[in-house]
């Protein structure tokens, strides 16, 4: 049996279910229970009794039969790529392989796998298994946030991400949720380092999950997440050095360091307020509610979505 997300699995022709969204990216969760016991994640330790989500999706279990029909049926409905996410099992990435080449037998989709490794090593047997990126997520971005959250060293954690990106040079993404008690300027530092060693972010919007530690807390609040989207945005297209952005009290970015005409210029398509991450990856409602706020939009923007993100930049950074 294999998890399927509930839209990949529509997608895929596995239930009759009618979604708000498709995905463009095939989404697999391998495991039951995670050996890590983040706070903000289902599939921690102490989190048994919403063991069927991740993010707020649901992941019904599917045989692979029923999974080698899908994938046939998603390649056709616009399915681009796989992601294998995985929880953190004892026995370390050797289940990972068994399934990366079941995976690889039926499909020809590059296949994104997102799991805990422990050393370059790892990544070194996953790529020759056939897998196209690793995400080494890191999460939170404020270092005592990270050790209250997810606990451990984050500085190793990057260490082993920025290495595996020097030896295999644009094949590494990261997830980073914002809302975990970062400020911008935290989050936007971090994503700077990270384009700059060639790794793709995939930006999150933190979601309070019924039975997790973190259920009564808040989502972060959208304009400070246009801001980081934004700044995200101008650094991966090399539209502005981080040293230009400047920041007031409490790392809230008050300039991004280029005119309001160059930043409408570069943000009026609305790329930056899509889903990020690795190529073809859309995520649908994986930070909200359809009909909701949306955080990541999967698809292009609508022209008054898109005037609705810039101003909402534009007043916020008038705001001082
Ligand atoms: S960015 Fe998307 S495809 Fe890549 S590992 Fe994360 S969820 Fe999977």
């Amino acid at each position: 049996m294999i998890r399927i997300s509930a839209g990949s699995a529509a997608c895929m022709g596995l239930t009759t279910n009618k979604m708000d969204a498709y995905p463009t990216t095939a989404y697999f969760l391998s495991g039951n229970s995670c050996r890590m016991g983040c706070a903000f994640c289902p599939q921690g330790n102490g989190n048994n009794q919403v063991l069927n989500r991740l993010g707020r999706v649901n992941w019904p279990d599917f045989s692979w039969d029923q999974l080698k029909a899908g994938l046939f049926q998603a390649e056709k409905n616009g399915i681009g790529r796989i992601c294998l996410q995985s929880v953190r099992h004892d026995e370390g990435v050797y289940p990972l392989l068994e399934l990366i080449a079941k995976l690889k037998g039926i499909s020809n989709l590059p296949i994104s796998l997102s799991a805990w490794i422990k050393d370059q090593e790892e990544a070194a047997t996953l790529f020759k298994a056939g897998v196209d990126r690793i995400s080494i997520s890191i999460d939170v971005v404020d270092p005592l946030s990270y050790r209250q959250y997810k606990g451990g060293s984050m500085e190793e954690r990057l260490d082993l991400l920025f290495g595996c990106a020097q030896r295999f040079p644009g094949s590494m993404s990261t997830h980073l949720i914002c809302g975990l008690g970062e400020s911008e300027k935290q989050a936007l530092e971090l994503i700077d380092r990270l384009v700059k060693a060639g790794v793709s972010v995939a930006l999150f919007a933190f979601v309070p999950l019924k039975g997790t530690a973190l259920a009564e807390g808040s989502p972060p609040p959208v304009d400070s997440y246009r801001r980081v989207q934004a700044g995200y945005h101008l650094l991966k297209k090399k539209k502005v050095k981080s040293e230009l952005f400047r920041f007031a009290d409490q790392g809230r970015l008050i300039s991004f360091g280029i005119s309001e005409a160059e930043l409408i210029r570069q943000l009026s398509p609305g790329t930056a307020f899509q889903t990020s991450g690795c190529p073809g990856c859309n995520r649908p409602f994986y930070n909200e509610r359809p009909g909701g706020m949306i955080y990541n939009y999967h698809r292009d923007l609508t022209e008054k979505e898109r005037e609705t993100a810039l101003e909402m930049i534009i007043k916020s950074l008038k705001q001082q």
